[in-house]
């Protein structure tokens, strides 16, 4: 039985792959239960792919997944989530600007919780991205009723169970806590490193962020107006009494 799954979307990362599967072998190690790597190449024009293969080849605990183009972040994280089969799903970004030996501080909030969501404290982007990230983050709070201090931190355990119940929609991956608590999770926010992306690009500019991120938060927050959410009192069939959702 595999207990953790990592879920990590791709997209013309060729020059930072080698190092994080340097860094994710060490972690694997360190873990000592049984894990998968499902590495998700988002239609990437570079040679990430064959690079994934390749290592794919070479280490069984590794499974790809090719998107015959790009999707965006939550398409990846999504056919990820839906090819999991861990007990719990462990997503990063691919760009090593996460640093997954944070997940082992993680780790031991498992079980008193089903999500542990990153916070990146001390946060290495530029001054432009981090306050644009902090007034995004504000925005989003206010509106969906949060205090989530950094959605978009990727680094995140979650329970798979309840994931498997998300439907993903493009941009979604920036409410994933949210998404979670309206499932009936339970999330706890834990400061974790992060540093500067020494090579290849970001893939997001701010004001397609912003737009496109208003735009998700609406619906979001129409999700969390409109959730069903209910415990049945007595009912026919034994299967069905007690359950809530
Ligand atoms: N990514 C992806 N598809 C996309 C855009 C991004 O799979 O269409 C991946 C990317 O390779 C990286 C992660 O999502 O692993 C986060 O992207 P990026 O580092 O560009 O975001 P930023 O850190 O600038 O917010
Ligand atoms: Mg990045």
């Amino acid at each position: 039985m595999i207990e953790f799954s990592f879920v990590i979307p791709v997209y013309n990362e060729e020059d930072n792959l080698s190092q994080l599967h340097e860094e994710l072998q060490r972690v694997v190690h360190q873990i000592g239960q049984p894990c998968e790597v499902i590495w998700i190449d988002d239609g990437s024009k570079d040679s990430s792919l064959d690079r994934v293969k390749q290592m794919a080849a070479e280490h069984p605990e590794y499974r790809f997944i090719s998107f015959e183009r790009n999707c965006g972040q939550s398409g990846a994280l999504a056919a990820g989530f839906d090819a999991a089969r861990g007990e719990y799903v462990i997503t990063m970004d691919s760009d090593l600007q996460n640093n997954p030996l944070d997940i082992l501080n993680m780790i031991p909030y498992l079980g008193k919780y089903d999500m542990v969501t990153g916070w990146r404290k001390d946060r290495h982007d530029t001054w432009w991205k981090k306050f644009s990230s902090r007034f995004a983050n504000g925005v989003r709070n206010w509106l969906s009723r949060e205090t989530i201090k950094d959605t978009g931190c990727s680094l995140k355990i979650m329970k798979t169970s309840y994931l498997k119940k998300i439907k993903m929609y493009k941009g979604l991956h920036r409410f994933l806590p949210t998404l979670m608590k309206m499932e009936g999770a339970t999330v706890i926010e834990v400061p974790v490193s992060h540093r500067p992306r020494t090579r290849g690009v970001s893939k997001y500019g701010t004001w397609d962020r912003a737009f496109s991120g208003l735009r998700d938060l609406l619906a979001v927050r129409w999700m969390q107006d409109r959730n069903i959410s209910y415990q049945i009192k007595e009912a026919s069939d034994e299967l069905s009494s007690g359950e809530a959702r």
